[in-house]
């Protein structure tokens, strides 16, 4: 696999070109931004646990049944061989507890545990704050479609149930998740895009309640690196039992 032209360069991630049409390079970062690239700092060793973690959490959800981009890890663990996508610019939010921006904006208790589960759909620009946004604008943006966005809220409530289920094993809370999504270069199926870890998921020590995700660099609780590392450790201990 010849690694080729970078395509794209985000806050904390590189996408590259390869030399099959429908296959790039994701190569993680060691940089941190919070509330939409205000905030910003570098953790050594971050990408090389942020592309792990998400390469056990997607590769899992490719094993049971929910189509991602990842393909494998490459011989440099902040790498990951992924099929090509059409980006679909929109988030579903996958929520267990009210947290963080939603809890601002329903004025509740930071952490709330409702007794269903909730989906919010945001626009994916920056410039705009990364909005809510509801099925018909999406729609009238062209986006996506409403048969696309039916997929995608099916998929994010399998994936959700199935990820909960996975870190509750490893003594983790899932206590949200944010999902992107795309349409593969080569079958045009709606997949799963982008990166499932502490960066974009909230992940709670189930023992401790202590917070082992991105919140720690954004409400300044300490390092990234020894709580990320945590959740590796503790999902490879569940993942290579299951095996
Ligand atoms: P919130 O809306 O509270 O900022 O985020 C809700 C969940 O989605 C959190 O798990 C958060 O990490 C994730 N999330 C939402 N938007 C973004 C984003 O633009 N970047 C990252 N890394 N995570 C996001």
């Amino acid at each position: 696999m010849v690694k080729d032209k970078l395509l794209f360069n985000g806050n904390e991630k590189q996408v590259f070109s390869t030399d099959d049409p429908v296959q790039v390079i994701f190569r993680y970062k060691d940089v941190t931004t919070a509330y939409h690239g205000v905030k910003r700092a570098r953790f050594n060793g971050k990408g090389a646990l942020t592309s792990q973690i998400s390469a056990l959490l997607l590769g899992y959800l490719n094993e049971n049944g929910v189509d991602t981009h990842f393909i494998r890890t490459l011989s440099d663990e902040r790498e990951q061989l992924c099929r090509m996508i059409e980006i679909i610019p929109l988030e579903v939010v996958f929520h267990n507890r009210i947290c963080g921006s939603l809890a601002t904006k329903l004025g509740v208790e930071d952490g709330m545990k409702p007794e269903n589960t909730i989906l919010d759909l945001c626009y994916n620009n920056d410039e705009l704050g990364d909005p809510l946004i509801n099925r018909d604008q999406a729609v009238a943006l062209k986006l996506a479609t409403y048969p696309e966005l039916d997929m995608m809220y099916d998929i994010v409530r399998r994936s959700g149930q199935l990820l909960t289920d996975l870190l509750h094993q490893a003594g983790i809370e899932l206590v949200d998740a944010k999902f992107e999504f795309g349409r593969a270069a080569d079958t045009g199926a709606i997949i799963i895009s982008d990166e499932l870890s502490p960066d974009t998921c909230r992940m709670w020590d189930e023992e401790t309640g202590e917070r082992l995700d991105k919140d720690r660099f954004r409400l300044d609780l300490g390092d990234l690196v020894p709580s990320y590392s945590i959740v590796l450790e503790k999902l490879r201990n569940v993942m290579e039992t299951e095996e």
